[in-house]
């Protein structure tokens, strides 16, 4: 039993130094990546269940590395939260996202709104409420355009957070609470945030029939967002089955590879162009 329990110790100190180890490659090579400017930003349309119109694009960060090819943000976000690398990062992925809302805008494609995903971290190195004000002058995207996408984990990792997401939304950006059902909250706790939009995340969407537990869910959230005056957006839809589902529960808005994958500007583009003609 002691030799095993070595060999475990040694197996688990293997692969934890393989995870640091790893995790240390990756620093290195976000530090390069910034500097080389090796990520890009594609996008993913938010579309209405009543009129199938565009409400919004989510922008998601992609990474094109040189050797590895693209490394999807679950390979990298977390280091770079844990790096604080994430700081310099974020505020590049708000500016490039509201430089190419503003371009979508004035060329008459789309007057939805962009949302960017926000990090806990970038609330507490940065004055976040100065960089977004920088950022909408910057870019002359109205504030009303733009959607700051957050999850539970990061609107809870402070008390002060609600004050500063209700002095960004009394400057008209909105607020959305991403992943919903994932994290720790009940469903009287959003009660007290001041947000706008409510992501129910994808594990209650995927498989969902009428009648089943996760319906039930989506229905009591739908629900009470409702009466609370909060958007409802599902994410991950994939088929029809789960659409009809979704559209059934009254969601208002659905993200997911049903529709549309997240594409590049230049396709987002071009798929604007094609819905419009
Ligand atoms: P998220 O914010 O929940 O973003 C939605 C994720 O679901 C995206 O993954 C999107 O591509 C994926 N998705 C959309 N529709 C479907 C579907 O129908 N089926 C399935 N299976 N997946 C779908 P992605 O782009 O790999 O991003 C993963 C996560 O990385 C994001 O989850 C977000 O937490 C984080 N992330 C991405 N970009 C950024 C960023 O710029 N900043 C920060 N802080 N986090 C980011
Ligand atoms: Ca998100
Ligand atoms: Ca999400
Ligand atoms: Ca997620």
């Amino acid at each position: 039993a002691k030799a095993e329990g070595r060999n475990e110790i040694r197996q688990y100190s293997g692969e934890l130094v393989a995870k640091v180890s790893s995790h240390l490659s990756i620093q290195g090579d976000l530090r390069r990546a910034l500097d080389n400017n090796e990520f890009q930003l594609y996008y993913q349309p938010k579309i209405s269940t009543h009129d199938q119109s565009v409400c919004g694009f989510e922008a998601l960060v992609r990474w094109f590395h040189p050797v590895k090819g693209m490394v999807p943000p679950d390979q990298f976000i977390s280091v770079a939260e844990d790096t604080g690398q994430i700081v310099e990062l974020g505020t590049w992925v708000l500016e490039t996202a509201c430089e190419q809302a503003k371009l979508w805008l004035d060329e008459g494609l789309v007057t939805a709104k962009m949302a960017v995903n926000v990090a806990a971290r970038q609330f507490k190195e940065k004055n976040i409420i100065d960089l977004v004000r920088k950022v909408l002058k910057r870019t002359g995207l109205p504030a009303s355009s733009l959607e700051l996408e957050m999850t539970e984990g990061v609107l809870m990792a402070d008390p002060n957070i609600s004050n500063i997401v209700a002095v960004l939304r009394s400057e008209g950006v909105s607020i959305a609470l991403d992943d919903f059902g994932t994290g720790y909250s009940s469903l009287s706790y959003i009660t007290r945030f001041p947000i706008d939009t409510i992501k129910i995340d994808r594990c209650f969407v995927q498989d969902i029939t009428l009648g089943s537990d996760k319906a039930a869910i989506v229905s009591a959230v739908t629900n009470l967002s409702h009466t609370l005056n909060f958007n409802v957006v599902a994410e991950g839809v994939e088929s029809e089955e789960e659409l009809e589902v979704i559209k059934a529960l009254e969601c208002d808005e659905v993200q997911g590879y049903y529709y549309c994958r997240p594409m590049s500007a230049d396709d987002v583009t071009e798929w604007l162009k094609n819905r419009q003609a």
